[in-house]
């Protein structure tokens, strides 16, 4: 096998992909078995299995290697790494290898080019009176302001709360997509007021509202 066809796959977080990083990984690799070189068995003469390499013929061993991550990598992004240099390595097949990187998917935040999305949920008070809210980002929590009248799929821009670009100056931006929540469970005041503030919304002032989008 060449040792250009390995590939090794680099999992990474979507906050190690957006701000770089050292990563320590462990590669596996096989070498000749040293005792039956190669053959898995004890001698020549002999059908009985090595028992050094347990009849495999190769002896696996998996060396740590450092990878450097630059900032603002896509999936799927390839590297190659030389190795040479990394201690505790040995044997030509290691010396460079090709690393691939895979991230995961996040659990809150999604990922558009450079852009990242955040979807927000919003009670309905919130969304009729308008809100002051902290939304996470992938550093730390910002504040951000919502209108009274917030309808769902509005989006807010917050600037260069992205991901840095891989190849030029600058960050993309954080997508905050908000997402009306209608309440499923009312405790009984609850109830009382939504009741009380049906009563006050008459159908063509939500006609207007609607017609106003
Ligand atoms: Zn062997």
């Amino acid at each position: 096998m060449n040792e250009h066809d390995i590939r090794y796959v680099l999992s990474l977080s979507l906050e190690e992909a957006a701000f770089g990083c050292e990563k320590i990984t462990k590669i596996k690799t096989g070498e000749v078995c040293s005792s039956c070189e190669g053959s898995g068995r004890s001698s020549t003469l002999d059908s009985t299995i090595c028992p050094k390499c347990h009849g495999i013929g190769q002896i696996y061993q998996s060396y740590p290697i450092s990878v450097h991550i630059p900032a603002g990598v896509k999936d799927g992004y390839q590297l190659h790494v030389n190795t040479k240099d990394q201690a505790g390595l040995r044997g030509e097949v290691l010396e460079e290898l090709d690393v691939i990187v895979s991230i995961r998917a996040h659990k809150v935040f999604q990922r558009s080019d450079d852009d990242v999305i955040y979807e927000m949920p919003l009670n309905f008070a919130q969304a009729a009176l308008g809100a002051e809210l902290m939304v996470p980002t992938l550093k730390g929590s910002v504040k951000l302001r919502i209108p009274p009248g917030t309808q769902t799929g509005r989006l807010f821009r917050l600037k260069g709360k992205g991901i840095p670009h891989l190849d030029r100056r600058g960050k993309g931006d954080q997508l905050v997509k908000i997402r009306v929540v209608t309440p499923t469970s009312l405790g009984e005041h609850q109830r009382w007021l939504l009741e009380r503030l049906a009563k006050s919304l008459s159908q063509a002032e939500l006609g207007e509202r609607k017609s106003r989008r």
